[in-house]
């Protein structure tokens, strides 16, 4: 297990599901675990460990893959030790899961690079390179994006894989036909493989050449598109092809471009534009979105404008809000695709992206732009179609800008269009998951605490001056609380700065009390975590907090500060023992002399030192006593 989470590349691993940026020696990001627009989540990467100021999610590589792709630990310390090479010593349980995932993407990979090989050398292979290449497909494109033949006869993969009808079924390569006889899924096709984000292949696309381009029609039957069915490597509801090469350009430019297929992506990243994916065979949906969240802020939409037209609005607003993205459509010329415009006015191709336009105003135009605004009765039925159109949107604020607009182009009242506007507000959309408009806006994390947590993990604790003299009753808490995380933290990052001078009674928070007990128990920060998980899982979480935050302070300030705070708790405790047995005053007054004389010595950056180890050991002594 340690040896499985000290081989993983814990930001590697993170930054396939959420984009990390580098920030000192942290990395920070959205959290992939909550929606939010200001990145709370970081990760320690030579510790392994992540933790979110937001959710308060926080763990290693194993409790990561456990929770992204809901497995249960053992799956998820197999597919960590498949990533790093690792070979583990498995119980039957996991070794059944291991044969059943692992040979399907091996079958996959292998099935990739045969029909690759096929298309760059074989014979048969010649009229789907010519087609290729009369589609602007020179052998750079062929290679960057692995495309494929599958060839036309029944079984040529099947005979050069050799696996089990079992793995050839489940990995979608190819099935047992009435007769008994294996056979390939895909026959007479152009292969597009198709990459998880790691860049695992997981499943295929194939694409007939057109009619007479030299291949038997009966060997290339079916659509013009056919692609892998679901298994256990591969959903289409998640999948997005494209996305393990857009990746880097996608979280560079806070930008994705979802188009209808795979030649639109690569035609796009012909084009300088790589940051294009494409769904599936299946329509663009929610689990798209929760991918597509975590890289990039930005999702426009390249489709031809009658299909931008109508992804259902409804759900886009829903996605825009869930997953706190703004969708733009790109408005493509009527009946052109993004392959087609890049071969013919790639600059147009480039416009279109650059000048996309928000989801609602891209429907409005298109409402405006079909009607006769050059009648009265013209404009005010203009107005009302594109009133509809605006009531669907579930903010109030964002109705009335486009309403204002409305009512410009067709010359009419606002006040007017927004009695009318509210009334088709109040008859609500027929959809009602979009009607309160109250749930529409921000979303519903707390970002200002995490934006403040975030500015401050290392907040200094209070430097020697801020200590003298102002310090009242009210901060002492905070003030306590601040020392003891800096403290743990110097603990965590430094420990040599701090060796040998904390104690659990310098500690007044329980919590960090607990905390630096585990921490001097444990031989490393990761056993520390795992003594704590079983006693207080509320202490696990602190260390791993810990473990993303840097230390700001100087440890002798943040030491003295602690002693400081311990002696006079210690010094009020010894007064009210005073007040209560008047008899020990005698006993105690000098004592509580020397102490108070050397507590205020700690303001004294020349006698701190020496101070503050007489008071600790005055501390250690008193509650040896009074244990
Ligand atoms: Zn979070």
């Amino acid at each position: 297990m340690a040896r499985v989470r000290a081989a993983t590349d814990i930001v590697a691993l993170i930054g396939e599901h959420a984009a990390l940026k580098r920030q000192g020696r942290r990395f920070v990001g959205l959290c992939p675990f909550h929606q939010e627009k200001s990145p709370s989540f970081s990760v320690n990467a030579e510790e392994g460990l992540y933790y979110c100021f937001g959710c308060q999610r926080s763990g290693d590589a194993i409790s990561f893959v456990r929770d992204v792709e809901h497995v249960d630990f053992v799956e998820a310390v197999r597919r960590l030790a498949d990533r790093s090479g690792i070979t583990i010593t498995e119980d039957a349980a996991v070794t059944a899961e291991r044969q059943k995932r692992n040979p399907l993407y091996d079958a996959m990979s292998d099935a990739v690079d045969f029909y690759h090989q096929r298309l760059l050398a074989a014979a048969d292979g010649g009229p789907a390179r010519d087609y290729l290449r009369s589609r602007g497909y020179d052998g750079d494109v062929v290679r960057a994006f692995k495309l494929g033949w599958a060839p036309s006869g029944w079984d040529a993969l099947c005979r050069h894989l050799k696996v089990s009808d079992r793995v050839l079924t489940d990995s979608g390569l190819g099935f047992v036909n009435r007769r008994g006889r294996r056979q390939d899924a895909f026959r007479g096709r152009v292969i597009f493989p198709i990459f998880d984000p790691s860049g695992k292949a997981i499943a295929l696309g194939g694409r007939i050449l057109p009619p007479g381009a030299g291949v038997l029609s009966a060997a290339s039957d079916g659509p013009k598109y056919k692609n892998s069915q679901d298994g256990p490597i591969y959903a289409k509801r998640r999948t997005l092809y494209g996305l393990n090469w857009a990746k880097s350009d996608i979280v560079g430019s806070g930008e994705v471009i979802v188009c209808e297929g795979y030649t639109d992506v690569i035609a796009f990243f012909g084009v300088g534009l790589r940051r294009a994916v494409a769904t599936c065979g299946t329509a663009l949906g929610e689990e798209h979105f929760r991918v597509l969240g975590n890289f990039a802020k930005r999702v426009v939409l390249a489709y031809d404008a009658d299909a931008a037209g109508q992804a259902g609005a409804t759900r886009v607003y829903e996605w825009e809000r869930h997953h706190s993205v703004d969708v733009a459509v790109a408005a493509l010329p009527a009946g052109a695709d993004p392959a087609d415009l890049a071969r013919t006015d790639p600059e147009a191709l480039r416009r279109a992206v650059a000048d996309a336009q928000p989801f609602l105003r891209f429907r409005i135009d298109r409402v405006l732009d079909a009607a006769d605004l050059r009648t009265n009765e013209g404009r005010a039925k203009a107005a009302e179609a594109a009133l509809e159109v605006v009531a669907g949107h579930p903010d109030a604020l964002v109705r009335d800008q486009y309403l204002m607009g409305v009512a410009d182009r067709c010359r009419l009242e606002a006040t007017s269009l927004r009695r009318l506007l509210d009334e088709l507000v109040r008859r609500g959309p027929r959809d009602s998951s979009t009607g309160d408009p109250a749930t529409r806006g921000r979303p519903a994390t707390n970002g200002q605490s995490h934006d403040q947590r975030l500015a401050g993990p290392g907040a200094p604790a209070a430097t020697n001056g801020e200590r003298s003299g102002r310090r009242g009753p009210a901060g002492h808490d905070g003030d306590a609380q601040r020392a003891g995380l800096e403290a743990l933290r110097l603990l965590v990052h430094r420990p040599e700065s701090v060796a040998g001078r904390l104690h659990p009674f310098l500690f007044g928070d329980e919590r960090h009390r607990a905390a630096f007990v585990a921490l001097s128990r444990a031989g490393s920060l990761h056993e520390a975590i795992g003594a704590a998980e079983e006693e207080s899982p509320d202490v696990a979480i602190l260390l791993r907090r810990l473990a993303v935050e840097e230390p700001a302070a100087d440890a002798d300030d943040v030491v003295v500060q602690l002693v400081w705070i311990a002696s006079r708790r210690a010094l009020a405790g010894l007064e009210s023992e005073v007040r209560l047995s008047p008899g020990s005053l005698a006993e105690l007054a000098p004592v509580t002399a020397r102490v108070s004389r050397d507590v205020q010595e700690l303001e004294d950056r020349e006698r701190a030192s020496a101070a503050s180890q007489r008071l600790v050991a005055w501390l250690v002594e008193r509650g040896e006593e009074n244990a």
